[in-house]
């Protein structure tokens, strides 16, 4: 039978530089399977940018990341990009089952392994295998604090969610009959994936940072800008309109929404409301 600290062993190397909180909690993890049977070794933990750019190549093979083409044809096995993974923060780790003399992986999705999500659950993880969309059975993740660093996607449901919906409402992106509905369906993929299109980013249909950044970005004031206002915001819109920056939507301003309106082919009233604000922002 292998030992206990051979496995914690084996585990440690494989994770490499994860934080020190999630490496106890996976040394926890290990030793509480251990004493039910279930032989548990962690197979990743730590990944660099070119590894999760690697990874996320697999299955498209066109992708290029810095210049260099990671693509590679074969099946999607993630769907985070560098930088977006909770691997690349070193807050995730990744195990399967071995046999009880730990010479054989055993990968095949059973009770024992859905007991591991549940010990993981039970240290604070999040289990992959909870996953709507995309089941990730080996992975266990340490929830990051910071919102906007979350990962959106089908499936998802919640007040984040809601946010999202709202951002995209508001630059004029249709959400459909639901709305801002705080579940993330197909519609609000189809919406996010016209923003990543007119954003120029990579078009997936799912909410990660990059994106979360972009929309921050973008994001409409509220309400529409028109003659007679005076603001910062207005300054942006002369920027992007190339006239004068003065902050004052005056009659000039008006005009030269106008042209714009007519040029872009949208409804021509001389007023930024989301869609306006929408085309010259994206
Ligand atoms: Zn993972």
């Amino acid at each position: 039978m292998i030992e206990l600290v051979e496995l914690i062993e084996r585990s440690m190397k494989n994770m490499g530089n994860v934080e020190k909180v999630v490496e106890e909690k996976a040394t926890q993890l290990v030793s509480i399977a251990y004493r039910e049977g279930i032989y548990v070794q962690i197979s990743s933990g730590y990944r660099s940018l070119a590894e999760q750019a690697r990874l996320y190549g697999k299955g498209r093979p066109f992708f290029v990341w810095k210049g260099k083409n990671y693509g590679k044809k074969g099946k999607i096995v993630t769907y985070a990009k560098p930088g977006e993974s909770i691997h690349n923060k070193g807050r995730a780790i990744d195990f399967f089952l071995v046999s009880k003399d730990g010479r054989t992986a055993l990968w095949k999705v059973d009770e024992r392994w859905h007991r591991v999500g549940a010990i993981g659950k039970s240290l604070g993880f999040s289990w992959g295998g909870d996953w709507k969309t995309f089941k990730d059975y080996p992975h266990l993740e340490l929830a990051s604090q910071k919102s906007t660093s979350t990962v959106l996607k089908r499936g998802d449901q919640g007040k984040v969610v809601k946010q999202l919906q709202q951002q995209l409402n508001q630059l004029g992106y249709s959400l459909g009959k639901y709305g801002v509905d705080g579940s993330f369906g197909r519609i609000t993929e189809l919406a996010v994936s016209q923003f990543q299109k007119d954003a120029k980013i990579t078009v997936d249909g799912i909410a990660g940072p990059i994106t979360r950044k972009k929309l921050k970005e973008f994001v409409y004031p509220g309400k529409p800008l028109k003659t007679g206002a005076k603001s910062e915001t207005v300054k942006r819109v002369q920027k992007v309109l190339d006239i004068k920056v003065d902050g004052q939507f005056g009659p000039k301003t008006e005009a030269a929404v106008r042209r714009f309106q007519d040029n872009s082919g949208i409804e021509v009233d001389g007023i930024v409301g989301p869609i306006t604000w929408r085309y010259l922002f994206s």
